[in-house]
């Protein structure tokens, strides 16, 4: 815990932290040290020390989402996720910085400034969750949880080079995680390795009588079969490999990495998937209408920043008070769902959408049917530079093209560290599979790696 709480003091400029909580983490380990002592048995994760994405509950803690209209309050109960870390004996260390309400891709859009990529302090660490992916990645703490609703664990696990999992959706409760796009949102893992990463989803995943959409299905044991050697037979999507969005040097660079699989034994075949370009505009007209009813509840009465004017009627304290804490970003997005939610758009954006998710969904189980796993890109870039996107929220979405899927389908994905660029960011590769596989992704994630 010391070495931790040093390295955060010295890498406070990357602002991946919101809050540490020092005291607690340090009584905590003098806990367990005593338990060992005593020669009592403990939890699988006893002594590992994590942080946690402002966007989960953890009791008697603020969470804030990183936004002003949650300041100063405080979590009434803890994340089931939480709970389970504790029950398992890890010691959790602090709060970290991410975009507000988890809407954006690089972390700019916090209301406590941005978090900075640790390996090149110009770049951006990608987002939502920027601060979990720096936090491992600089070693301040030795695994993070974020929340991925269209990317927001892989995406900056890929610009900071470490694993980052989402998990299927409903595999990990959803209980105490502030809710973006409800049928989207899952807690998702990032670490440097994947047997790190599978002993985390082994402690924090399964059935929760607080949460209905968490299955009822058994959790396997991820641990087991990590280290087994088996071939595969891999699939990419043509439509995503010749995207023209995608940077030149790591389209060779996935060139070679099929290449190196199939020297290995593993099979790879290139199959179409003509929706792709449908997917970014289905996933931001379906999250922004699930999102602009979700934040309504944050109305200046029952949580945190409420307006300090005087004599305003009942709806315009609400307005006053929303115009007040919310950020630029959000504003946008509870615009963009409601209106595609109005009556007179509905069908034309929200319906449209939805059928859009069903076609999508189809195609992609068609594939996982026929093949162990989907290998794609993460993101179509290497990490941008701070302020390289902010004026083009399109151009920014866009960038979401490779992850949306995933969430939209509600499978499972993960992003590993593949290769370095020549501009010396590292980028990763996706693997995706079937729902509820998350033992075949983590030992296919293990064997690629
Ligand atoms: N970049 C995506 C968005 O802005 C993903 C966010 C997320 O997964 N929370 O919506």
């Amino acid at each position: 815990v010391r070495y931790y709480l040093d390295r955060i003091a010295q890498l406070k400029h990357l602002n991946a932290f919101l809050e540490v909580y020092e005291e607690e983490a340090l009584e905590k380990a003098r806990e367990l040290d005593t338990r060992i002592k005593k020669g009592e048995k403990l939890g699988a994760l006893a002594g590992v020390v994590v942080g946690i994405k402002d966007v989960i509950c953890y009791k008697g803690h603020n969470v804030s989402a990183a936004s002003r209209i949650l300041e100063g309050f405080t979590s009434l109960f803890s994340a089931t996720a939480v709970e389970r870390l504790l029950q398992a004996d890890a010691i959790i260390i602090g709060n970290l910085n991410c975009d507000e309400f988890a809407m954006g891709s690089t972390n700019e859009n916090s209301a406590f400034g941005p978090t900075l990529n640790a390996l090149d302090n110009s770049r951006v660490p990608g987002g939502s969750s920027g601060g979990s992916a720096v936090a491992v990645q600089a070693d301040l703490c030795q695994l993070s949880l974020g929340s991925d609703t269209g990317g927001s664990v892989r995406q900056p696990a890929d610009f900071c080079g470490i694993v980052g999992l989402k998990p299927t959706y409903g595999r990990i409760s959803r209980y105490g995680l502030i809710a973006y796009a409800s049928s989207f949102d899952q807690i998702g893992i990032f670490g440097k390795d994947i047997a790190d990463v599978a002993a985390v989803l082994q402690v924090i995943a399964g059935p929760d009588e607080f949460d209905s959409t968490a299955s009822q299905k058994e959790v396997p044991d991820y641990q087991a079969h990590l280290e087994d050697n088996k071939s595969f037979k891999f699939a990419y999507l043509r439509d995503a490999q010749y995207h023209d969005g995608l940077d030149a040097e790591m389209k060779d660079g996935y060139i070679d990495f099929f290449e190196s699989l199939q020297s290995l034994g593993h099979t790879v075949s290139g199959k179409s998937f003509e929706y792709l370009d449908h997917v970014v505009p289905a996933y931001y007209v379906l999250t922004t209408a699930e999102a602009s009813s979700n934040l309504s509840r944050f109305d200046g009465v029952k949580y945190g920043h409420r307006t300090a004017e005087k004599n305003l009627d009942l709806t315009e304290f609400y307005k006053k008070s929303r115009s007040e804490g919310f950020g630029k970003e959000v504003k946008r997005r509870i615009l963009l769902g409601t209106f595609v939610l109005s009556a007179g758009y509905y069908d034309a954006y929200y319906t449209k959408a939805q059928q859009v998710r069903r076609l999508v969904t189809d195609k992609l189980n068609d594939i996982l049917e026929e093949y162990d796993a989907i290998l794609m890109p993460t993101v179509p870039s290497t990490a941008f530079k701070l302020g390289e996107k902010t004026d083009d929220p399109i151009a920014m979405y866009l960038a979401d093209i490779y992850t949306v899927l995933a969430n939209l389908a509600g499978v499972p994905a993960i992003s590993v560290p593949l290769y370095r660029h020549s501009n010396g960011m590292p980028y990763g590769v996706q693997i995706i599979t079937k729902k509820f596989s998350e033992a075949n992704l983590l030992q296919i994630a293990h064997q690629v790696m």
